[in-house]
């Protein structure tokens, strides 16, 4: 399908947009990261005080049957990341109410997304849990709550290409 905004095929080009750690992991120096730092590609602990989940934000994008995914980090208060390795295993893990998290990546392209409001949801021991922004007035809540276009998606999708 021919976008309407450039006029080229984005259908096949929308790469994904993952951030790889929280930044807050990239302001330590080499040694405080060696020393400091519990992660993995899911989870992250500085220092035995800030904790981090990986998670995805879903934005609906007009006209396809399908969301376009930010992969982004969250920070959550110490007993909800406590909370969530529990569940980390458990199959009914989705049934848990969501925890309120802020945002741990900076997205280059817009207003600040650093410490930005939302809630987490569990969604099953093999997929990642999704963020949902609760600050309205946020221009990527409000593309959150209204849906995105398909030449947006690419934009996201270009951020690091
Ligand atoms: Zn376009």
């Amino acid at each position: 399908m021919m976008c309407s905004q450039c006029g080229k095929d984005h259908a096949d080009d929308l790469g994904e947009l993952a951030f790889r750690r929280p930044d807050a992991l990239f302001a330590l120096s080499a040694e405080d990261r060696q020393n400091k730092v519990k992660d993995s590609n899911d989870w992250c602990v500085i220092a035995g005080e800030r904790f981090f989940l990986r998670a995805l934000l879903p934005l609906t994008v007009a006209h396809i049957n399908d969301s376009y995914c930010i992969g982004i980090w969250v920070e959550l208060q110490p007993a909800d990341f406590e909370r969530v390795c529990e569940l980390w295993r458990d199959e009914r893990q989705a049934a848990e109410p969501p925890f309120a998290v802020r945002l741990a990546n900076s997205i280059p392209t817009l207003a600040e997304t650093l410490g930005l409001e939302g809630q987490l949801q569990l969604s099953g021991p093999t997929s990642r849990p999704s963020v949902t922004l609760t600050d309205s007035n946020h221009p990527l809540a409000l593309e959150q709550a209204n849906g995105i276009s398909l030449h947006r998606a690419h934009e996201y999708s270009q951020v690091f290409a």
